[in-house]
């Protein structure tokens, strides 16, 4: 078959969109180029392969899951099912650590990235400052794997822990604690493709969705450095209760809430340096 009469069958089971991007996948191209090669005869293995995926985006399956990858600020990064998939929100989180740095001229912080999942912040952390010291933690082997996967891929050297939040990460100071955890509360609703599909494990965080910060806040305090910066992606709804638990876990901190491009509450960051 043609990309042509591909493209024309992949309309079937998805929209134009989705079947052009599965098959540039497939093709190695990007979109856009499958207009210039409308007459190619596609072999017959990835003929096979896109039509599997075309199986599965009909069944609901998330299309970074079919794929196999994202892209996130530029940076390919392998996805599975053992990992959420990435959101652009997050990039908004790793843009404000990235500025934090830059303004305070520190070209080689420590960096945790607690629940990292498949890696998307502290990799793409490290790609931007090469001299940064990066450890990425998450309880889940699989989801190491995935992160571990992506590092090489990248070429980007980092410390991998597998470890239940601070439990077995060693004593240290670091520059900046970011995670992304859980936070879905356990009554919230959320897209069916994403409840379906995605693992329960980095979504819900407890009934009003705090669960994975108390824990990370009762421990944080050991390994911050004198001036550092905690950075959290939160549930829209949870600023206001988070900067509350925030406060009474380290008094006097300076806690800012930021919106995602939808004018949501999701980051909350915590910041002290000392003049
Ligand atoms: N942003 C994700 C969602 O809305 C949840 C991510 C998380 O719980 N950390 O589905």
């Amino acid at each position: 078959m043609t990309v042509e009469e591909l493209i024309v069958y992949g309309k079937k089971y998805t929209s134009s969109t989705h079947a052009k991007m599965l098959l540039a996948t497939f093709l190695e191209v990007n979109p856009l180029e499958l207009l210039t090669i409308l007459d190619k005869v596609v072999e017959e293995d990835k003929v096979n392969l896109y039509k599997e995926s075309l199986q599965a985006l009909s069944e609901n399956r998330p299309i970074q899951y079919v794929i196999g990858h994202v892209n996130f600020y530029g940076l390919k990064f392998k996805v599975n099912e053992n990992v959420l998939i990435p959101r652009f929100e997050t990039e908004d989180l790793v843009e404000n650590i990235k500025n934090y740095l830059e303004e305070k001229n520190i070209t080689s912080p420590k960096i945790l990235d607690l629940g990292c999942g498949s890696g998307v912040i502290g990799l793409t952390l490290k790609h931007f400052f090469p001299d940064s010291l990066v450890t990425l933690v998450d309880i889940s082997e699989e989801a190491l794997e995935v992160a571990e996967a992506n590092a090489k891929t990248l070429g980007l050297d980092a410390n991998f822990l597998k470890s239940d939040w601070f439990s077995n990460v060693p004593v240290d100071k670091y520059d900046v604690i970011v995670s992304n955890p859980p936070y879905i509360m356990t009554d919230e609703e959320i897209e069916e493709i994403v409840k379906n599909n995605e693992p329960h494990l980095a979504l819900y965080g407890g009934i009003d969705g705090l669960d994975c910060y108390r824990i990370i806040l009762k421990d944080i305090n050991t390994y911050l450095k004198d001036d550092y910066l905690i950075a959290f992606e939160i549930g829209y709804l949870e600023g206001s209760a988070l900067k509350e638990l925030v406060n009474s876990t380290i008094p006097n901190s300076k806690v800012i809430i930021k919106k995602d491009l939808s004018n949501k509450d999701r980051m909350l960051f915590v910041e002290k340096n000392i003049d």
